[in-house]
């Protein structure tokens, strides 16, 4: 059985791990590429964008694919829409792993939107000095906000458009809640903004803006496409594949 793992994600790596470890399953992992130096899944992996849905499905097609795992980042939208239309076309079962979106609780102030246009619009109101943690593609979203000074963090260093007003911070998760509050403290800021990544490894920014009593504006996730099927991790998409016909 020949599965496809869209990776990009700790859960690809770890997906990818766990196949390759069962009898009669061979996994080749996809990477974007788009990012350099991060680690990479073990096993077979290639690189780079298939050319749009249809190139997927002739790549499903011609490696022979029993099954796809869209284990992608839960902001990857467009690979993740191609592949529903891709395994369509193609006739391969399709299985979509999502780590479950972060919920705020007691003694959090968390603002939600619904987009980065939207969260850059709500900003100003909530304070002059920004954490930006979004990664380096919607940066341009914030760019207009002047009224705003911008500590944006990134894992490589991010492209113009970016805010007029700003300092660059190059980090990889994941982050401690000790080494989140220091930053936040150190730069003075008051107000935070993050997509709704979900999962452990950047989730400590969260802590420590609760414990310093920041606003946290969190922007939601985009829909996952109608229709397929989703998992919150790695071990219920190791079933699914388990159970599918050999
Ligand atoms: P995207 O906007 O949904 O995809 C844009 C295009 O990049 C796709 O149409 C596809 O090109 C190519 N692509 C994306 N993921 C791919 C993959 N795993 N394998 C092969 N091609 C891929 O994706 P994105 O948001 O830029 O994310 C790119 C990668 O970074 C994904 O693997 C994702 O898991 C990872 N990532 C994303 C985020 C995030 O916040 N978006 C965060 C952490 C990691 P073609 O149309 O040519 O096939």
């Amino acid at each position: 059985m020949h599965v496809l793992v869209l990776g990009g994600t700790e859960e690809g790596r770890r997906l990818a791990g766990e196949l390759g470890a069962v009898p009669g399953v061979r996994v080749t992992s996809s990477l974007a590429g788009r990012v350099a130096g991060g680690a990479v899944p073990p096993g077979a992996v290639r690189v780079g964008g298939f050319g749009g849905a249809a190139g997927l499905a002739v790549w499903l097609d011609a490696h022979r694919v029993d099954a796809v795992v869209d284990a992608t980042h839960p902001f990857a939208a467009e690979i993740s829409g191609n592949a529903v239309r891709a395994a369509r076309e193609a006739g391969v079962p399709l299985l979509a792993v999502r780590r479950p979106g972060w919920r705020a609780g007691p003694g959090d102030t968390w603002v939600d939107t619904d987009s980065h246009e939207h969260a850059a619009a709500v900003v100003p109101s909530l304070g002059a000095r920004v954490f930006l943690s979004v990664g380096r593609q919607p940066l341009a979203a914030f760019a207009g906000v002047d009224a705003c000074w911008f500590l944006v963090r990134a894992v490589t260093p991010p492209s113009p458009p970016l805010p007029r007003h700003r300092e660059v911070v190059l980090a990889r998760g994941p982050f401690t809640v000790a080494g989140e509050r220091e930053l936040l403290a150190r730069w003075g800021v008051r107000v935070v903004v993050t997509k709704d990544s979900g999962g452990a490894a950047t989730a400590a920014k969260l802590t420590a803006a609760r414990e310093l009593g920041l606003p946290v504006v969190v922007v939601r996730r985009p829909p996952l496409p109608s229709g397929v099927r989703a998992v919150p991790d790695v071990p219920a998409a190791v079933a699914w594949l388990r159970g599918l016909p050999r």
